[in-house]
C-alpha cells in the first residue's frame, strides 16, 4: 500500500485489506466494511462480465456531488454571502446516461443543473426534469436551430441561458428571439486575460480560443440595448481552462470577472448570476502541489476563496453578490470510475544466468563478461557505464556483419544477467541520483488487455497522469518493476510514468505474474474526459462498463451493465456492413470448395469461426 501511495492519492476511497486486495470504502458510509475489489471482479466474471472494464461507483459520484454543494454552501453561509451556489455539471466530461442521469437524480436536492456545450449535449439536458431552480448554461457555438430550442424550452419552466460567444451569435440570438415573440434568458462570455499554469494554460489568456475581448462585450451590450433585450442579459461567464494548479490562479480570475461583473452592471446591465466556468482540479497524483496532474488547494479551499473574492469585490463595488454559478466537471466526476484490465503475460528485463562466453566469440563479448568480476557496490557505477559501452559497440559490430546472430543473442543474456545482478547490488551502496532513475528504467514489459487510445486518451495525448495500482498481492513485496503495454500494436500504446509515494517513477512496482489467478491492475479517476474522448485504434471498441453499488454489509449491487463493443459494432462504426462481411467470407469459402480445396466440413469451421470473431468482443478473451 505504501508504495503505491494508495492512502495519499486514494481521498480515503479505497484501502487495502489484510489478505491485500485493494478495497473500496463508501463514503456516505464510513463505517461498512471495504468491498474488496478482486472479489468483485470474481463475482463480475461469474455473471459473464470479464475485463477489461470500466467500473462505476455510485456513492462515489454523489459523494463528489455533495462535496461540492455542501463546501459552497457552508461557504456561503461563513462570509455571510447573499446569495445561493447553482452549479451545473458540463456533459461534455462525462456524457454516458448512467452518470448524468445520477447526476441529475441526486443532485436536484441541490437544484444542481448542467452545462451544453453542443446541440446533442442541450437535447440530453432537456430530457431530464431538473428542479425549478437549476440553470442549464448553454456555451459553444450555436446555430439558429440550437438558439430556437434554447428559447423555447423556457415555455416548459427550464431555465436555459444562451451564454453568447460573440457579437455574430448575439446576431443570430437577436433573430431568431423576434422571431419567436419571446425573450430569452442570456448571459455573456467573457475573455480573462490573467493566464493560468497548467495542462490548459492556452485556455486562459488573450490568446484563448473562447470569448469576448472587451470591446466585443460592449458592441453585443450596445447591440441589445437597441434591440430592446439587455433585460434578458443576466449572467456573465468566464472559464480558465480545466485542472487549474494553483488557487491563487482562481482568485486572480474570479477578481478579474468581478471587474467587468460591476462594470457591466454600472453599465446598466442587469446582471444576477456569475459562472465561473471548469477549472477546479483533481490532485491525481495526490502531492498536494501545483503542478500539472497535482493542485495545490482542497475543494472547500476553492469554494472558500471563490466565495470570499465575489463577496469581497462586489461589497467595495457596492453591488449585489450575485448567484454563484461553476461548470465543475472533472471534480465532480473523475472519481467516480476505474478502468480495470488483466496483465496477459510479461517480456522479463532478465536472465536467469550469464552464458560462457566461447573461443571464437569477439573479444567485446569477454568485456562485457568480465564485468561482473568487479562489480562491487562501490564501483557500480563504473559496471554500469561500461556495459552501456559494450552492448551499444556489440550492436555496432553486429549491424557491420562482425557479429553473428547466435553470439548477439549469448550478448544479449550476458547484459540482461548483468544488469539484474547491477540493480540488485546497487541496493547496497551510494550511488547518484541519475543512476538511481536508469535503474528505475531496467523493467520488465507487463502487457495488458485495454487500449490506452480507446481507455486512457490523455495519458496518450497530454501526458496526463492517473493513479495505478495492482488490485491483489499487496501483502507482498513487489518482486518486480514493470511498463505497461496495451494490446494496440502502436508503439505508443504504453505507459511508463507513475504516480508512487516517493514521487513519479518510470517503472511500476509488480509481482511476478501468479500461475493460478488472473493479475489485475486499477487505473483510477478515469470518470472525467476519458470515455468520451477516447478512439477506435486498431478497432479496439468500449469496454464493458458496470455501475455498482456498495452495501452496507460489506457487499455490493450491481445497478447496470454496459456490454462492450463486439467487433460487429466497430466495424459497422467504420461503414462496414457486418452482414455483408460475413457474406463475402462465405462466397470465398465457397469458392474453395468449388475448386476442392476445402471439405464441406471445413466450410462450418470456417464460417464459424469468423461468425463467433464477428459476435466477439474486441479485446482478449
Ligand atoms: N465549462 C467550459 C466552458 C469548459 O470548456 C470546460 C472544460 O474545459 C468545463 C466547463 C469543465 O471544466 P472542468 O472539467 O475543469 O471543471
Amino acid at each position: 500500500e505504501s508504495i503505491y501511495g494508495i492512502d495519499r492519492w486514494s481521498k480515503g476511497l479505497l484501502t487495502v485489506l489484510p489478505n491485500g486486495d485493494v478495497a473500496l470504502c463508501d463514503p456516505a458510509n464510513p463505517e461498512a466494511p471495504a468491498v474488496s475489489l478482486p472479489a468483485i471482479l470474481q463475482d463480475l466474471q461469474q455473471s459473464g462480465i470479464a475485463s477489461p472494464l470500466v467500473l462505476r461507483v455510485k456513492s462515489f459520484l454523489e459523494a463528489e456531488i455533495r462535496h461540492l454543494n455542501e463546501s459552497f454552501a457552508k461557504a456561503i453561509e461563513k462570509t455571510g454571502y447573499r446569495a445561493p451556489y447553482r452549479g451545473v455539471f458540463p456533459i461534455k466530461v462525462n456524457q454516458q446516461s448512467q452518470v448524468v442521469d445520477r447526476i441529475v437524480e441526486f443532485g436536484r436536492q441541490y437544484h444542481y443543473g448542467l452545462e451544453a456545450g453542443s446541440k446533442p449535449e442541450l437535447v440530453i439536458a432537456l430530457a431530464h426534469r431538473l428542479s425549478r431552480e437549476a440553470l442549464i448554461i448553454c456555451n459553444g457555438v450555436k446555430d439558429a436551430e440550437f438558439v430556437r430550442l434554447a428559447i423555447l424550452s423556457r415555455r416548459l419552466g427550464f431555465n436555459t441561458v444562451i451564454v453568447l460567444e460573440s457579437p455574430k451569435e448575439a446576431e443570430i440570438v437577436i433573430e431568431v428571439a423576434q422571431e419567436l415573440g419571446m425573450d430569452p434568458l442570456l448571459g455573456v462570455r467573457v475573455k480573462l486575460t490573467n493566464q493560468i499554469s497548467g495542462k490548459w494554460t492556452s485556455s486562459s489568456g488573450d490568446r484563448s480560443a473562447f470569448g469576448m475581448n472587451t470591446d466585443q462585450l460592449l458592441r453585443v451590450v450596445d447591440r441589445l440595448r437597441d434591440k430592446g433585450l439587455l433585460h434578458c442579459l443576466k449572467l456573465q461567464h468566464s472559464h480558465l481552462g480545466s485542472q487549474v494548479p494553483d488557487v491563487n490562479d482562481v482568485r486572480r480570475a474570479a477578481i478579474e470577472a468581478c471587474r467587468y461583473f460591476s462594470e457591466l452592471t454600472r453599465e446598466g446591465v442587469p446582471l444576477t448570476h456569475l459562472d465561473l466556468g471548469g477549472g477546479l482540479g483533481v490532485d491525481y497524483t495526490g502531492e498536494k502541489r501545483a503542478s500539472d496532474n497535482s493542485i495545490n488547494y482542497s475543494m472547500e479551499e476553492y469554494c472558500a476563496n471563490v466565495v470570499e473574492t465575489v463577496a469581497y469585490e462586489m461589497d467595495e463595488a457596492g453591488i449585489e453578490h450575485p448567484v454563484l454559478v461553476t461548470e465543475s466537471g472533472r471534480a465532480v466526476s473523475a472519481t467516480s470510475s476505474m478502468l480495470i484490465f488483466d496483465v496477459l503475460e510479461s517480456t522479463l528485463y532478465d536472465a536467469p544466468d550469464a552464458p560462457e562466453v566461447e573461443p571464437d566469440d569477439h573479444h567485446l563479448m569477454a568485456d562485457l563478461a568480465a564485468i561482473s568480476g568487479y562489480l562491487v557496490p562501490e564501483r557500480v557505477q563504473e559496471c554500469w557505464n561500461d556495459a552501456l559501452f559494450y552492448r551499444d559497440e556489440l550492436r555496432a559490430m553486429f549491424r557491420r556483419g562482425h557479429v553473428e546472430l547466435r553470439q548477439m543473442a549469448r550478448a544479449e543474456r550476458i547484459y540482461l544477467h548483468l544488469m539484474a545482478r547491477i540493480k540488485d547490488i546497487a541496493r547496497e551502496g551510494e550511488h547518484g541520483a541519475d543512476l538511481d532513475m536508469e535503474l528505475k528504467k531496467i523493467a520488465d514489459v507487463y502487457h495488458c488487455n485495454f487500449s490506452l487510445f480507446q481507455s486512457l486518451p490523455d495519458v496518450w495525448a497530454i501526458d496526463q497522469l492517473h493513479p495505478i495500482a495492482p488490485l491483489q498481492m499487496l501483502d507482498q513485496v513487489p518482486d518486480r518493476r514493470a511498463v505497461l503495454s496495451d494490446i494496440t500494436c502502436d508503439s505508443d500504446g504504453k505507459m511508463d510514468q507513475f504516480i508512487l509515494s516517493g514521487g513519479i517513477s518510470p517503472s511500476l512496482p509488480v509481482h511476478t505474474l501468479p500461475e493460478d489467478q488472473p493479475y489485475y491492475l486499477g487505473v483510477f479517476f478515469v470518470g472525467a474526459y476519458q470515455e468520451t474522448l477516447g478512439d477506435l485504434h486498431n478497432l479496439f471498441g468500449d469496454t464493458n462498463v458496470v455501475t455498482i453499488d456498495l452495501r452496507a454489509d460489506g457487499g455490493f449491487d450491481l445497478l447496470h451493465e454496459q456490454e462492450g463493443d463486439t467487433i460487429a459494432e466497430v466495424l459497422s462504426y467504420v461503414e462496414f456492413d457486418p452482414a455483408a462481411c460475413i457474406a463475402s467470407f462465405r462466397r470465398m469459402v465457397d469458392e474453395a470448395i468449388s475448386a476442392g480445396q476445402l471439405t464441406a466440413k471445413d466450410r462450418k469451421t470456417l464460417i464459424g469461426a469468423y461468425r463467433d470473431s464477428m459476435n466477439g468482443y474486441t479485446y482478449f478473451e
